[in-house]
């Protein structure tokens, strides 16, 4: 079941997604070679506590592992696509970093990622970075009133193809409130006009997953980080949209 917020809800819920908008914003700040994932998990950790939220992903089981997330953010580099554990490994020049935070403030969830090109990149990978922003953009689009779901799902694999990169299909964007994944699972791929009817209230956070290679991946030994299967580069994004009467807001982006 899709939940609709109201008014008010949407307003607590711009609350924890603006502290994970600044820990993002940190971490575009300071990610440069030489550091560590585990540092950029320490300063986030700070920013959450003390703006009151609690990490969501510290400590989650989640549906493919009994071993319980053990850091405040993902961080996931070059061919692992989501759910990378920080660690005392150095950020290169070259890399592809995305990182992922969630919290949860008031009693609602906020969840955004952003993936961050580190000094000289491959104009490959450039042009991915590039293809993943605008696909979640281009489905933050259809976030209308009266729209379908899988509208959102097709504009990012439209967009994808358009570049010759394909979509993960074992990963999906999610409904966010209470919880930080509630219904709807949003695909990255799909035909358009399917699905549930948008109506105002409801909140996603969509997450397009592109990749240079193939869509397939695997789970890392570790039980956690997600890797493409062919170890080509994998890019994601992901920000939090409340449908509304005005149109899409985007409350992630400060
Ligand atoms: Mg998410």
């Amino acid at each position: 079941m899709i939940i609709c917020k109201t008014s008010a809800e949407i307003e607590k819920m711009k609350e924890s997604a603006k502290i994970v908008a600044a820990v993002l914003l940190k971490i575009e700040d300071i990610i440069k070679p030489g550091i560590t994932t585990k540092y950029l998990d320490e300063v986030a950790e700070k920013i959450i506590y003390k703006r009151k939220a609690e990490p969501v992903f510290k400590g989650y089981l989640g549906r493919l592992s009994d071993v319980p997330f053990p850091s405040s953010i993902c961080a996931s580099i070059n061919d692992e696509v989501v759910h990378g554990i920080p660690s005392s490994r150095k950020i290169k020049d070259g890399d592809l970093v995305s990182i992922d935070v969630g919290v949860k403030y008031n009693g609602y969830c906020g969840d955004a990622a952003r993936s961050f090109l580190i000094g000289d990149v491959s104009g490959e990978v450039k042009a991915l970075w590039k293809a993943t922003r605008e696909a979640l953009d281009l489905s933050i689009e259809k976030c209308n009133i009266g729209g379908r779901l899988s509208d959102l799902s097709h504009a990012i694999e439209k967009r994808a193809k358009e570049s010759g990169f394909s979509v993960v299909k074992d990963f999906v964007g999610h409904g966010i409130g209470k919880d930080m994944h509630e219904d709807p699972q949003i695909l990255n791929y799909g035909p358009p006009g399917k699905g549930p009817v948008l109506k105002k209230g409801m909140v996603f956070a969509i997450e397009p997953m592109l990749n240079i290679g193939k869509s397939g991946v695997k789970i890392l030994d570790d039980k956690w980080t997600v890797s493409t299967k062919d170890g080509k580069v994998s890019c994601h994004f992901e920000d939090m949209v409340a449908i509304t009467g005005d149109g899409p807001i985007i409350l992630t982006r400060l």
